[in-house]
């Protein structure tokens, strides 16, 4: 079971992104409740229970959002926030470069890892933006902490979730 579930709020804002198995013993205990199942299909079944597999479900209670100071950075979130396209050439990304070589020094983080579709990225190899006359459009910046975006950056999206998250932005 590797389908991944959102999850919303109480008040319908987008909260986190669980595993099925985690989202079906939510809603076996009564903390959530279905909203939409998957398209997919299929249902966990016990002895005597059939449940749908959900691809989106709410909390029964609202729980407050924990504060948290940065949004971890990772593969599928840059992709994310740079809409999936090359920051060099505006191709189909499906890589990250660092735009200063971590081989230069340059850190893992969002001010200086974009999305970079693989010919860019394998001619840039461990140079700097200067030595090619490459120039980047906008600065590399993390997220913002906007309501739920904080755990929603860090997998990729599955299309039935995109009312919610529309809803949200
Ligand atoms: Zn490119």
């Amino acid at each position: 079971m590797t389908s991944r579930v959102l999850l919303l709020n109480a008040t319908f804002e987008p909260l986190a992104v669980v595993t099925a198995r985690r989202a079906v013993v939510l809603m076996l205990s009564g903390k959530a409740e279905l909203v939409q199942a998957a398209l997919e299909g299929g249902a966990f079944r016990s002895e005597n229970l059939a449940v749908a597999v959900p691809s989106v479900m709410r909390l029964s209670r609202y729980v407050r959002v924990p504060y948290r100071a940065s949004v971890p950075m990772t593969r599928a979130g840059v992709l994310r926030r740079d809409k999936r396209s090359c920051v060099y050439c505006g191709k189909r990304a499906d890589t990250i470069d660092h735009v200063v070589p971590r081989s230069r020094g340059g850190r893992h983080s969002w001010e200086n890892c974009v999305a970079a579709c693989r010919p860019c990225n394998s001619r840039k190899a461990d140079r700097l933006l200067s030595e090619l006359g490459w120039v980047l459009r906008t600065a590399p910046a993390a997220p913002r902490r906007g309501r739920g975006s904080v755990w929603l950056l860090t997998v990729e999206p599955h299309p039935t979730w995109e009312p919610w998250l529309a809803a949200a932005a």
